[in-house]
């Protein structure tokens, strides 16, 4: 798997690279931004992974969901890393992405 990332930062060009392009297309992207589209999309599965691993207590739980303390939140992200189920919000972002490619191609955008 690393060395298909390194080729692909190599290259220019791969599904590695693909992924983070179509998520960078995307506002939300800091903090717990993410990760609140995890809670939202109803893909948390109530771990409690992103609440211990936030330095500033801004995370708690509220009806076995997490909730955030705007206040307390720096924005570090940590728990965004540490949410498990975050990668199908991203692979969802990806696929969403690539739809929006293939319409643009449809309808003569780029
Ligand atoms: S401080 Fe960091 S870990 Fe805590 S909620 Fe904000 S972004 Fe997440
Ligand atoms: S780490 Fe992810 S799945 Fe676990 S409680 Fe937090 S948002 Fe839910």
């Amino acid at each position: 798997m690393l060395i298909s990332l390194l080729s692909c930062i190599r290259t220019g060009k791969g599904y590695f690279l693909d992924l983070f392009k179509a998520v960078t297309a995307y506002p939300k992207l800091s903090g717990f931004d993410l990760m609140d589209e995890v809670v939202l999309t109803g893909v948390c599965v109530g771990c409690g992974a992103c609440i211990l691993s936030c330095p500033t207590n801004a995370l708690h739980m509220v009806d076995g969901r997490p909730d955030l303390i705007v206040e307390k939140c720096i924005r570090c992200g940590t728990c965004t890393v540490r949410c498990p189920r975050l990668t199908q919000i991203l692979i969802q972002r990806y696929k969403l992405h690539e739809r929006a490619k293939i319409l643009t191609s449809i309808v003569g955008g780029e």
